[in-house]
């Protein structure tokens, strides 16, 4: 299923499989006019992640009605509900000197020797001048299901055997993440430039960013797949490393989409990258992660039977969720990306008043294992009730669900969850 460029050809044509990501100046073509077609920008891509999509449209503003016996003079009268969070998916925007001085840990990175790379067959291009961007790219082979060492390096050697095939001297890319979380070097002589933090050797993955853009390339096809676990948390790192490693913002990482006309890294991957840019910038930032998932954010799901209200002022955003309490599994699902292995604080944001039930479950996913909280939501609204610390995993997954198994005829609410690493 792997294609190949004969190296006679100039690489005209635009699958954008893996080995279609670029040349060796030996092989400059038209592709590199291709560079221009594309809109460079940040902004471009959407900023969901692989999350579930929100539920079929519910009524903008249905007032939930009293439960029996609630008198209106419960309703409390609030401070002025929070704005809306700010996107924690947006890029963030540290500039490059604000990394002078931090130290991000080194990523176990096998070498060429390491995992069985052949001698270059050729030349490999070097520059003295330090790369200013890294571009992420998929290597649009299959998404294997063997996590191993073993598995992740034999593609690697699979890739470069690819990449003699079209006539370079070597791997095109610099570095090389497994599904299985593997961090290796790519091109000969990309990883001791790294860890110097000096110069670089010229790539084949970009036509026109060679000797300027460090190549990551993902094993796998994110076009629809969403990257594991494994790999993003490994991604993350290594991104963070190479950027304090050549003082490259986190601002400045891209897809391979971003500079040539090709689908790479795959549309869930490039949708990724804000989150990947944010996530390197807090590795490097050393601060405490943190994400706010409100109802109206695209990592909450729920069924039909959660309506939407803006009743209490006590709402975090613009609305909430509302259900009546029945013996049936229909979660309001609250799913985030958690960064890393690690404590991590769970917190939910709900209007507290008289009326609303007082034994709502709260599930909160660890990853490993679930518990359940039950919150009193007629009261104590309006502000961050801690559901606990938890040792979570890795991953985009469900972190907290709202149940409505629970005893009663008072709403159940679902509005919003803050998840902190601590
Ligand atoms: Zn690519």
């Amino acid at each position: 299923m792997h294609e190949h460029v004969p190296s006679s050809t100039d690489h005209s044509h635009d699958d954008h499989s893996h080995h279609d990501h670029g040349h060796d100046s030996s092989s400059l073509g038209r592709r590199d006019l291709l560079r221009g077609a594309v809109v460079l920008g940040i902004g471009a891509a959407g900023a969901t992640i692989a999350a579930p999509a929100a539920a079929a449209a519910t009524p903008a503003a249905v007032v939930p009605a009293r439960a029996a016996g609630a008198r209106t003079a419960d309703v409390r009268t609030a401070d002025a509900p929070p704005s809306l969070a700010p996107d924690p998916e947006a890029p963030a925007d540290a500039p490059p000197g604000a990394l002078a001085g931090v130290a991000v840990a080194a990523p176990t990175i096998a070498s060429c020797n390491t995992w069985g790379a052949e001698a270059a067959r050729g030349t490999i291009d070097t520059v003295s001048t330090n790369p200013n961007k890294i571009l992420i790219h998929h290597t649009a082979s299959a998404n294997v299901t063997d996590y191993s060492q073993a598995a992740g390096y034999q593609i690697a050697r699979d890739i470069q055997q690819w990449h003699f095939a079209n006539g370079w001297v070597d791997t095109g890319q610099h570095l090389t993440v497994s599904r299985g979380g593997y961090v290796m070097e790519g091109r000969h002589g990309s990883l001791s430039r790294l860890q110097n933090g000096s110069g670089m050797v010229v790539g084949a993955h970009a036509p026109g960013q060679n000797s300027q853009a460090i190549g990551i390339e993902n094993q796998g096809t994110y076009t629809s797949a969403t990257p594991p676990a494994q790999l993003w948390s490994r991604l993350v790192e290594l991104c963070a490393y190479i950027c304090d490693q050549y003082g490259i913002a986190p601002t400045q990482i891209y897809g391979h989409r971003d500079y040539t006309a090709t689908a790479c890294p795959g549309d869930v991957l490039y949708s990724m990258l804000p989150q990947l840019r944010s996530e390197v910038a807090a590795a490097l930032a050393g601060t405490s992660w943190s994400v706010i998932v409100d109802n109206t954010s695209s990592g909450f799901a729920a069924g039909a039977s959660w309506l939407t209200s803006s009743f209490s002022a006590e709402r975090y955003g613009a609305s909430y969720r509302y259900a009546t309490p029945a013996e049936v599994s229909d979660l309001a699902t609250f799913s985030a990306a958690i960064p890393s292995d690690g404590s991590y604080r769970v917190e939910a944001w709900f209007p507290g008043i008289d009326g609303y039930n007082t034994s709502t479950p709260f599930i909160v996913y660890t990853g490993t294992g679930s518990s359940t909280i039950r919150v009193d939501q007629s009261t104590g609204g309006g502000a961050w009730l801690s559901l606990g610390t938890y040792a979570m995993t890795a991953g985009t997954r469900t972190v907290v669900a709202v149940s409505r198994w629970t005893q009663g005829t008072a709403y159940v609410i679902a509005d919003a969850i803050r998840i902190t690493r601590l």
